[in-house]
């Protein structure tokens, strides 16, 4: 079953048309790479199967259940949809535990107490239980973009989004970031992830999902991607990625 489905999800801004007819659904457990050029609509795509924007035209489903066509409660979905961002946007007067505890006790109400213990646990997952107590100046861009990733897992959401998680990281930083990754997708959670780390997609990835100019062009495992892709786009784009 599909926890996150799009059928035929156009978005057009003015006279740009951003993502035109994508179709594409993520199995519970399952992860999935989005890679194409720069504006090639995949934030765009992410933002509209987070809830985060509304679609043109198109369908999107949360466990099979339509959203807009049924009229869903837009916030308790989306707190069900974790996403992370190429900058973690943190509360800078708040330490990292405070930061990961904010969603738990003001969206999903637990007490202090709950929300301390949850948001712990989810700062050991990403390594970073040690660095709780700092402020995200304190903070190198891997360990913020580490308590990013624990501000969504510890929300128990049924599948991460995230958008080029390390774009914005210097390259000796990425690797603590990928790991974390690597781990949440041994440990089976469901994640849609926009990266152009092609050697990590060829780790993880269950399907690698080609776009440009807002569409998807090829399909296919990261095999077939990486020794003959289908399409002379998608090989032009691979030659220049493996340099
Ligand atoms: P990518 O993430 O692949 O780089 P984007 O989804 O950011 O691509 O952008 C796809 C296209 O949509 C680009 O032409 C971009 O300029 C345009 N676009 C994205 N967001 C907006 C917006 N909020 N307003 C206007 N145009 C946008
Ligand atoms: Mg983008």
């Amino acid at each position: 079953m599909n926890v996150l489905e799009c059928k035929n999800l156009v978005k057009v801004y003015g006279k740009v048309v951003a993502v035109k007819n994508v179709s594409l659904g993520i199995g519970r457990g399952e992860t999935k790479v989005i890679f194409g050029p720069s504006g090639s609509g995949k934030s765009t795509l992410l933002r509209c199967l987070g809830l985060l924007e509304k679609p043109t035209s198109g369908n999107i489903y949360f466990n099979n259940v339509d959203v807009y066509a049924t009229k869903q409660d837009l916030n308790k979905l989306r707190a069900k949809i974790g996403f992370v961002f190429q900058e973690p946007s943190l509360f800078r007067h708040l330490t990292a535990l405070r930061n990961v505890m904010l969603g738990l006790k003001h969206v999903l109400g637990y007490s202090e107490e709950e929300s301390r213990s949850k948001a712990m646990e989810a700062l050991r997952l990403v390594k970073m239980e040690d660095w709780a107590n700092y402020y995200p100046a304190q903070l190198s861009g891997g360990q913020q973009q580490r308590v990013g990733i624990a501000r969504a897992i510890a929300m128990d959401p049924e599948i991460i989004l995230f958008d080029e998680p390390t774009a914005a990281l210097d390259v000796e930083l990425k690797w603590e970031v990928i790991s974390v990754m690597k781990d949440l997708a041994d440990r089976g959670i469901t994640m849609l992830i926009a990266t152009h780390e092609l050697r990590f997609a060829k780790e993880v990835a269950d399907e690698m999902i080609f776009m440009d100019q807002g569409e998807i062009i090829e399909i296919g495992d990261a095999e077939q991607f990486f020794t003959s892709p289908t399409t002379e786009r998608a090989r032009r784009f691979m030659a220049k990625l493996l340099g």
